[in-house]
């Protein structure tokens, strides 16, 4: 909650006239505890988790000719069913983990030093944390989703997550309640050692579930903004991970590829990668997917 009760006083603070996006917050967080705003962060994971993966349901099913040759296993269809068994089982965790997690999390931001404070942050400060956050967030996911892929972190943690290998949107948060809980440590690790404002937290929580779903989306579109980001990973990259699945020591990352390939777990994937493109340039013609074999239909 604002320490003024008018946009004078607030003004006078802060030394000059607010912005109208500064008028705008002034306004809405008023009379709402700082509690209340981080809880926000509830409202949008589930906005988030329930209407992003809706786009992807809607090609799949309406679409599916016209973005076949996108389709990364092409092979694999889903039927609505398994797509809203899939959406269940998240909305589940979500009601169990995800946000319990959020309500008592509180003083850990508290802690940090997430401010609620005016003035707002400038456009430059939100996007250079944000970038922070990224790499911090996949240096650190990368280590622990290594160590998911021994052979007891896989067994009684990760294989949930990897019960889709082939992923959908609705699949990008499904993991065991452990998983969920654990990484939840690299997405507080960035603005723990680089605090910001809650609006650059809220953003921060926001892209980093779209983008997974994202990547889990099964679908590689050459018009995604993302392809422009340097060492981004994508939708195919890590789809090959899920492809490859229980055995793979390839593509641990979760948004760039530079730790993939410092760390040579990119290895696998690259030589598939090349070998496809043998494939077409001898135009054998399989549609450039690493999955080919039958159809298998989901329901
Ligand atoms: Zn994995
Ligand atoms: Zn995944």
């Amino acid at each position: 909650m604002l320490p003024y009760a008018t946009v004078n006083e607030a003004e006078t603070a802060i030394g000059r006239s607010l912005t109208a996006a500064e008028t705008l917050w002034f306004n809405y967080t008023a009379n709402i505890s700082d509690y209340i705003l981080y809880c926000h962060n509830i409202l949008f994971l589930f906005l988030i988790f329930t209407i992003v993966p809706l786009f992807y349901v809607f090609i799949e099913l309406i679409l599916r000719d016209y973005v076949a040759a996108y389709k990364i296993q092409p092979k694999v269809k889903f039927s609505l069913y398994h797509h809203f068994k899939c959406y269940s089982r998240v909305m589940r965790m979500f009601i169990l983990v995800v946000g319990p997690l959020q309500l008592v999390s509180y003083p850990s931001i508290q802690m940090i030093g997430v401010r609620t404070s005016l003035p707002l942050p400038s456009l430059m400060e939100i996007i250079s944390q944000l970038i922070v956050y990224f790499l911090i967030e996949d240096y650190t996911n990368y280590w622990i989703h290594r160590l998911f892929h021994s052979k007891w972190g896989y067994e009684k943690i990760h294989k949930v997550h990897h019960e889709y290998t082939a992923p959908i949107g609705f699949a990008a948060p499904y993991a065991h309640w452990i998983e969920v809980l654990i990484l939840g440590i690299p997405s507080f690790l960035g603005p723990a050692i680089v605090p910001g404002h809650m609006i650059t937290f809220w953003l921060w929580i926001a892209l980093r579930q779209i983008e997974a779903i994202e990547t889990h989306s099964g679908y590689d579109f050459p018009w995604t903004l993302t392809k422009y980001i340097p060492f981004y990973g994508g939708a195919d990259y890590h789809d090959y991970h899920h492809y490859v699945g229980g055995q793979s020591q390839s593509n641990f990352a979760s948004v760039f590829t530079y730790c993939d390939y410092i760390y040579g777990t990119d290895k696998g994937y690259r030589y598939q990668k090349r070998l496809l493109q043998q494939l077409r340039d001898g135009s054998r013609g399989d549609g450039g997917s690493y999955a080919a074999g039958p159809d298998i239909k989901l329901e």
